[in-house]
């Protein structure tokens, strides 16, 4: 019999998938739900249980792990009758790995006190790829002692886990992730473009700038897709806009200026407004291509 805390897993999309699959081949006993049938069939082929329900899946779980778009989903998933908060038995860990809205987590954390049911926000970085290697950053709100329980499990999703403090500290980190790879994205589409116009062989240049300064996670990750203009996602520009708004509000709450990412965020909204949303967030180049006037 496996020692190892029973995991329930809710929202198996691009990373979900993976991320719980790292999970069963570190032998941990997984129970999942989504929404596609796909989804559920590649997880039982993968050796864990498909559940038709939230309430199935959690129900005889001791750890919760969350996946899902955004803080209106987290909030479907989590309160309600149907939801995680009412189906967990109490002393259950619920991990919230969403990028969602710092004030969600807080609130999330808050009413699930009440029924006995731990939480941490543990959104990532590190995207697909990340996924399928374990090796995402994870930054984690919460407890000190919930962040200890947890910590073994998250070894088997990331390389990079760190608990940033209270509760919705992690969103808060992640929105800033988030913020900093879109700049950089933008910043590298309109290198592309520009190295293009000016007649210089673009993979060798990628190469060169990549081993410098300039050089990022962000290039070496999405150099092939600038090469191919291959935009399938990979991480949607739906999810960056939403991303690009959780920072921006954050900030305004601070009261922290963010010039360069604001422009980046209409940038983001303009490309998804133009019926781009579903492609990978490299697709910033096409809205550079756009501006400056090249064939697409
Ligand atoms: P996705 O759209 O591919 O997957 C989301 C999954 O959530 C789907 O499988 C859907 O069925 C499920 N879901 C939605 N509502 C549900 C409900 N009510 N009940 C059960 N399941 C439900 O999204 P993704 O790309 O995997 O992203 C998930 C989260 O991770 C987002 O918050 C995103 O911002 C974040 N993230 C994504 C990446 C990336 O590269 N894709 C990287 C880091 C963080």
């Amino acid at each position: 019999m496996s020692t190892l805390p029973k995991v329930a897993w809710i929202g198996l999309g691009i990373m979900g998938s993976p991320m719980s699959e790292n999970l069963i081949k570190a032998g941990y006993s997984v129970t999942g739900f989504t929404l596609e049938q796909d989804k559920l069939d590649r997880l039982t082929a993968a050796g864990g249980t498909a559940a038709k329900s939230i309430a199935e899946a959690v129900r005889d779980a001791d750890v919760i792990v969350t996946m899902v778009p955004a803080s209106p989903q987290v909030e479907a998933i989590a309160y309600g009758p149907d939801g995680i908060l009412e189906n967990a038995r109490s002393g259950a860990l619920l991990v919230d790995m969403s990028s969602i809205t710092p004030q969600t987590s807080v609130d999330l954390a808050k009413a699930a006190k009440d029924k006995g049911i731990r939480v941490l926000d543990a959104p990532v970085s590190g995207g697909e790829a990340g996924a399928i290697e374990a090796v995402l950053s994870i930054m984690v709100g919460g407890e000190q002692d919930d962040f200890d329980a947890a910590k073994p499990l998250l070894e088997a999703l990331g390389k990079t886990i760190v608990l940033c403090g209270p509760h919705g500290s992690g969103q808060t980190v992640k929105a800033a992730n988030q913020l900093i790879v879109a700049v950089n994205i933008q910043a590298c589409a309109e290198a592309v473009v520009f190295l293009e116009k000016s007649g210089v062989d673009l993979t060798a240049a990628l190469d060169v700038l990549n081993g410098g300064l300039a050089g990022s996670t962000v290039l070496t990750r999405k150099k092939d897709n600038f090469l191919n203009r291959d935009f399938k996602p990979g991480f949607r520009i739906d999810l960056h806009h939403k991303d690009m708004g959780i920072v921006t509000d954050a900030a305004r709450n601070v009261g922290a200026a963010l010039p360069v990412g604001a422009v980046v965020a209409q940038l983001v909204a303009s490309l998804r407004a133009q019926g781009d949303g579903g492609l990978d967030h490299s697709a910033l180049l096409r809205s550079v291509e756009r501006l400056s006037g090249a064939q697409l």
